[in-house]
């Protein structure tokens, strides 16, 4: 059976003409570049992954992207993003790059239905941060469990917040959270923390922020939100369960670069490494959002580095089409 979709096939699956433009994933970085492409009449092309709206879309509301002042859906605003760069021309494929040939010129960039050839390419691809994997967890992500203290802290004013982690982004997350919090109960699984010296004494004296040792959560609990969380002691095996309002997990954040190694370079944590341009270290390829930021790690951030990279692109493209045709003049 022939598998078609959207003008690609798996038998005829290399079209015959690069895409000027292809951006991976459509998320906030991917579809913001989509749009900027879009209305410089590159055609761009989109391949969306497996997460439409990208992070953003998984959680409820967002407060914090300028121009809505009473927040905005998660997965409304992916739609918007989406509907602004295809009013332009942008294309918005149901697919997900399976490998990538960055040798030459076209890149080449294999999916689940077919091949893309592309004069350029934006990776805007994402990060997930990890999880615990306990019941409860996803169905109540953005309903008392969250990911980013800078998203969700507001939510969470005089409320009790456990935090999960013993990194630096456990404790700098969960002094942030004190900011909100009536109380910021950081739960870890061993007996001392991997967190530099001076965020651990700052944590300490933080009134408001207190320690649960060699603890691991096992289910998060709750009908609505969250309400309460099952602990389990990794020393003595005990359990119990400890009530709380929120939840927030910072055990780590993978970038989605898997397909890169080894033709881009990453630095040490697997994020992209890219110039102020958003350049990675093969011309003509570009990557945006959380796959190459490690520390800002937000809708309008990610979206911002989407635009800048487009227009780089853009300006790249019609620099190579110059000196193409500078190298063809008799
Ligand atoms: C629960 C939650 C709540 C959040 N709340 C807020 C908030 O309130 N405010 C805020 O500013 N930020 C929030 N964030 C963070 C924000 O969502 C991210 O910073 C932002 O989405 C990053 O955008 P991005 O486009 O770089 O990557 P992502 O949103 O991670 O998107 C990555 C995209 O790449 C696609 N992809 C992955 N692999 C492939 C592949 N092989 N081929 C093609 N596509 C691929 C995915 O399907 C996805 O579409 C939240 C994050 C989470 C998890």
């Amino acid at each position: 059976m022939e598998f078609r979709f959207s003008g690609l096939s798996m038998e005829n699956s290399t079209p015959q003409e690069p895409v000027k433009v292809l951006i991976l994933g459509s998320g906030p970085a991917g579809l913001s570049a989509a749009l900027y492409a879009a209305r410089a009449e590159m055609n761009p092309v989109v391949l969306t992954g497996m997460e439409l709206g990208g992070q953003a879309a998984l959680t409820y509301t967002i407060e914090n992207y300028p121009g809505f002042p009473e927040g905005v859906g998660g997965s409304q605003l992916g739609e918007l993003f989406q509907k602004q760069a295809e009013r332009f021309g942008a294309r918005v494929e149901i697919d997900s790059a399976t490998s990538v040939d960055l040798s030459q010129r076209p890149f080449r960039v294999t999916s689940f239905n077919g091949q893309f050839l592309a004069d350029s390419l934006i990776i805007a691809t994402g990060a997930t941060p990890d999880h615990l994997l306990i019941p409860g967890e996803n169905e109540l992500t953005g309903r008392g469990v969250s990911y980013c203290a800078t998203c969700d802290g507001w939510f969470f004013k005089d409320k009790k917040v456990v935090v999960v982690g013993g990194g630096d982004s456990a404790l700098e997350e969960g002094i942030f959270l004190t900011r909100y919090a009536k109380s910021v109960t950081i739960v870890h699984r061993r007996d001392s923390l991997r967190a530099g010296q001076i965020l651990q004494k700052r944590a300490f004296d933080n009134e408001k922020v207190k320690f649960i040792w060699n603890t691991v959560v096992t289910e998060v609990l709750g009908k609505e939100t969250v309400e309460a969380l099952r602990l389990k002691d990794t020393v003595t095996g005990e359990e119990r369960i400890f009530p709380t309002d929120g939840m927030f997990i910072f055990i780590g954040h993978t970038p989605n670069t898997g397909l890169f190694k080894g033709q881009l370079e990453l630095d040490e944590g697997g994020y992209i490494k890219t110039d102020t341009l958003m350049q990675t270290s093969v011309p003509g390829v570009y990557a945006a959002g959380e796959v190459a930021d490690p520390i800002y790690r937000q809708v309008v951030t990610s979206a911002g580095m989407g635009a800048a990279a487009a227009m780089q692109a853009i300006r790249y493209l019609e620099e190579n089409t110059k000196e193409a045709e500078t190298t063809l003049e008799p």
